[in-house]
């Protein structure tokens, strides 16, 4: 099987040992390009001269080639898209990423740039045997301002150890989300990543104060800027932010870190219908205010699919639809009573039918482990995976469509999300993940978001497995503009190709 992909040195032939990336249910996936009969870019192939280059620049320890280790690198998190890259490389600095990107450019050596590997669109491993840039030892916090409050770190730290970095001083990220202990903040800065805050602390293009960024040739940019206001000229950054490793290798960020809240209070709700959970939403708008911080919504085939898979159960019986609303402050009797008086009135006004209220940690992470262990049962069954970003008054209505479009097809279609920023997470379970399944459920799906006047993608980008509805997604002078940028930065195309841009197949 593995024929099919090693390239043309024989040293790197070598049999599989093991396999690192646990793949549940139906194994290892098939190689991407086999499985989409995408077709490789006019690139040079690996040699063994290139390898004596990269050994050289980081010695021995920092360079994997054996298949088993490099297996990891080549699947990604959810078991979707395989690549059958030969070659990992482990950067620790900014000028060993230039001296890698300058070497592979002259070369036309394709690149595949990974964080974590938490992605869910299949951008962050190699779809042929692009050379995977690792930023997993470029994991240094550089400074700490805590009076601004402005953290600068290389782009391989987890955002999880960069939020314990902040406690101390009494701040934290202002990005949180499920994959937090495993994601890098050059992936996040990359991706545009969301998350369970956004209601709150708004996006990256707000929070990122300034990058660090290689070009393709090696060159370095400095926009690592700490200030709030810098208005002297174009702000280059923002090009970076959600570009998915296609313009530029990400190296530093610097970052707006938030006051860390003393309280935190968790409410959970169980509700009859939809317009029920939009009447609660405004209501926690007007009457929680400053200290919202987190509205997530889950159906009950969502919780059913939680119970089956991952043993997760609601804390308050069986509802149509669930919220979980947090409150974040400063002042935790003001705060917890301020929630105590939403929930009496939403209860009161029987737009809630049950609730319960966590104002303990333990208490309060229980809870958030309902909304965010729900991904973790993908591993263990056949879901296709969507992230929309919708009306609110339509948030819902696609799940019920797809439920009828897709009929015996599916297992179980359903629904959660942030709904507070209109971001839905529409699932298809599936007896067996195959083609004909996808092509019934795209472009079908995308075609009914486009109607709503929604977005195929609200925070996971579009990667490799939506790539080719960048078109379908953006008029035409959006798509000239992102191509022209494109080969601006990037002329022979060795960044990440095969992502965000259509990719041919035969
Ligand atoms: C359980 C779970 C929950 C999740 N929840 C959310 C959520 O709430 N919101 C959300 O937005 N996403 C979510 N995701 C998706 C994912 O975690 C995010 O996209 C995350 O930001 C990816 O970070 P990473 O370090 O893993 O990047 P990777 O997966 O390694 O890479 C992602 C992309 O960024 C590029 N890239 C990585 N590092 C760099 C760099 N230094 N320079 C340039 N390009 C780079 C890669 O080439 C790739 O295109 C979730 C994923 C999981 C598994």
């Amino acid at each position: 099987m593995f024929s099919n992909c090693v390239g043309r040195l024989g040293l790197l032939s070598r049999p599989h040992r093991h396999i690192q990336r646990k793949c549940g249910l139906h194994g290892r996936p098939n190689f991407t390009k086999n499985n989409y009969k995408a077709i490789r870019g006019n690139f040079g192939y690996l040699e063994e001269q290139h390898i004596q280059f990269f050994q050289k620049l980081l010695g021995y320890d920092r360079i994997l080639t054996d298949l088993s280790d490099l297996e990891q690198y080549n699947v990604d998190r959810y078991c979707q898209v395989r690549g059958c890259s030969q070659i990992v490389l482990k950067p620790k600095t900014t000028e060993e990423v230039s001296q890698i990107l300058s070497f592979c450019n002259e070369n036309r050596l394709a690149i595949c740039l990974q964080g974590g590997n938490t992605d869910v669109v299949g951008a962050s491993v190699p779809v042929f045997d692009e050379i995977v840039v690792s930023t997993e030892l470029m994991n240094e916090i550089i400074d700490l301002d805590e009076n601004s409050g402005v953290i600068i770190c290389q782009a391989g730290c987890v955002l999880e150890n960069i939020d314990k970095k902040l406690e101390g001083s009494g701040l934290m990220v202002p990005l949180d989300l499920g994959a937090k202990g495993s994601c890098h903040i050059g992936g996040n800065v990359a991706t545009n990543a969301g998350g369970l805050r956004l209601l709150r602390y708004g996006n990256l293009h707000g929070n990122v104060l300034g990058l660090e960024v290689v070009k393709a040739n090696g060159e370095v940019i400095d926009c690592l800027s700490t200030l709030k206001k810098d208005n002297t000229g174009f702000h280059l950054k923002h090009l970076f932010i959600g570009s998915e490793g296609t313009l530029g290798f990400i190296t530093k960020v610097s970052l707006q870190c938030p006051p860390r809240a003393r309280s935190i209070n968790v409410a959970f709700l169980g509700l009859q219908n939809f317009d029920k959970v939009l009447k609660t939403f405004r209501k926690a708008k007007e009457d929680l205010c400053e200290i919202l911080s987190a509205f997530e919504v889950i159906d009950s085939t969502s919780m059913e699919f939680a119970k089956e898979t991952v043993g997760i159960t609601s804390p308050i019986g069986d509802y149509p639809y669930y919220l979980l609303i947090e409150t974040s402050g400063s002042n935790p009797e003001h705060d917890a009573d301020k929630l105590y008086k939403f929930l009496d009135l939403v209860l009161v006004k029987h737009l809630a039918l049950n609730g319960t209220l966590a104002t303990e940690p333990a208490k309060v992470n229980a809870i958030w482990a309902i909304r965010e262990k729900i991904p973790e049962g993908f591993k263990h069954s056949s879901v296709l995976c969507y992230d929309f970003s919708l009306p609110l008054s339509k948030y819902f209505d696609l799940v019920e469509d797809m439920r009828n479009h897709m009929g015996s097809l599916a297992k179980k279609v359903f629904g959660f999300g942030h709904l507070g920023d209109g971001n839905l997470h529409l699932q298809i379970e599936v007896n067996e993940m195959s083609k004909e399944v996808r092509d019934h459920v795209e472009p079908n799906v995308f075609e009914r978001v486009k109607q709503m006047n929604g977005s195929i993608s609200a925070e996971h980008g579009m990667g490799f497995l939506k790539a080719n509805y960048l078109s379908f997604a953006n008029p035409p002078s959006k798509v000239e503009m992102m191509r022209n940028l494109k080969s601006m930065l990037d002329p022979k195309g060795i960044l990440n190709p095969y992502k965000v841009f259509p990719w041919t197949y035969s």
